[in-house]
């Protein structure tokens, strides 16, 4: 039986313009070229996202910062920090980004589809309450979150980032709150510095907070091994009743700015675990937003093979194979075997 999927597109997203940084609308492009070229597109359902209010990206930043980024915007953009650059449209683009992750996650709650993908930027997960950083102005997958709990009396949500960097500013929106389970597997010692095993959360939110850093070089296997060692455990304790997922694609081997070795059919076998949890746990709601990946040919399969696995499609195409890349994956026993015991994880 085919699955309903939701794409939630706007051509908005391609306005934030960055120029020659890595983060640029040729990302989305590419994404959706690929879409288009495999047959894939026909088998979605495109959802047109809708803005963010004001008092929706107040849920998790504050006022003053919202306005600061529309001025800058309205004075012809510039650079919000050594990382972040801005356009004459980012903040329009930036409250579609967020009001795409909102209109996925309600997609899924509402059951207009079983799934939803929000292919969207710029991306969030680094973005903190009154601050941009790491290409990241509104922090998406928070604001919708906390829009969840709210609008849906939700009680529990898990929200999964596997994008390669930590993410710092998902993790600060939620660290007191125990509503919020949020993990994440990155690269460490990595951009943005956060993310170690020691922060797991403060007051009512201790243990709501499950970092896994990785070291460089970890591939399929490694991935796979901390999935299902840690994340799945930990899911089936938290019970969620809704998974919203931080999927960036910079954990890719062919990725420029990252040095881990995941390949295509390994993010395939990435978003199976997650959907599985998702049918076991919360009735199949899941909702991806897009954060990093920055090779496009890379992004572009690896979304396509998210989107695979979502629509429950047997074949994963990786056309750009097993990582070129030279390094000798490392063993990560007594790293898992710490976050077990930091976390109380059988
Ligand atoms: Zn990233």
């Amino acid at each position: 039986m085919s699955m309903n999927v939701g794409l939630v597109y706007d051509p908005v997203y391609l306005k934030h313009d960055t120029g020659q940084h890595v983060e640029n609308a040729g990302r989305l492009q590419a994404v959706l070229s690929h879409l288009e070229q495999t047959g894939l597109m026909p088998q979605l359902t495109l959802i047109k996202p809708r803005a963010a209010s004001t008092e929706e990206i107040a849920l998790v930043h504050q006022r003053q910062y919202i306005s600061r980024i529309q001025e800058v915007a309205q004075k012809g953009g510039g650079w919000l920090d050594a990382d972040t650059v801005t356009s004459s449209d980012s903040y329009q683009a930036a409250i579609y980004a967020a009001g795409g992750v909102i209109t996925a996650t309600e997609a899924v709650i509402n059951g207009e589809v079983e799934s939803a993908f929000a292919l969207v930027r710029p991306p969030g997960h680094h973005a903190i309450p009154r601050q941009a950083m790491g290409f990241c102005l509104f922090n998406n997958v928070a604001i919708a979150a906390r829009y969840a709990l709210d609008s849906y009396v939700l009680e529990r949500i898990l929200i999964i980032d596997f994008d390669v960097h930590h993410g710092n500013g998902t993790q600060a929106a939620f660290y007191d709150n125990p509503q919020v389970l949020y993990t994440s597997t990155h690269e460490h010692p990595f951009y943005p510095g956060t993310g170690s095993i020691s922060e797991t959360g403060s007051g009512a939110g201790k243990g709501t907070t499950l970092n896994i850093p990785l070291p460089a070089g970890c591939g399929d296997a490694e991935y796979l091994l901390v999935f299902e060692q840690i994340i799945v455990p930990a899911a089936r304790r938290f019970n969620p009743q809704l998974i919203l997922v931080s999927a960036g694609y910079d954990a890719h081997w062919a990725d420029p700015i990252a040095l881990m070795q995941v390949t295509t059919t390994g993010i395939a076998q990435m978003a199976r675990v997650i959907k599985a949890l998702a049918d076991e746990l919360c009735n199949g709601r899941l909702a991806f937003t897009l954060e990093g990946g920055y090779n496009p040919t890379a992004l572009a399969t690896s979304i396509k093979a998210t989107l695979d696995i979502l629509l429950s499609n047997p074949e994963i195409e990786d056309p750009l194979g097993p990582s070129t890349r030279q390094f000798t994956p490392p063993s990560l026993t007594p790293l898992i075997k710490e976050i077990k015991e930091t976390h109380n994880l059988p």
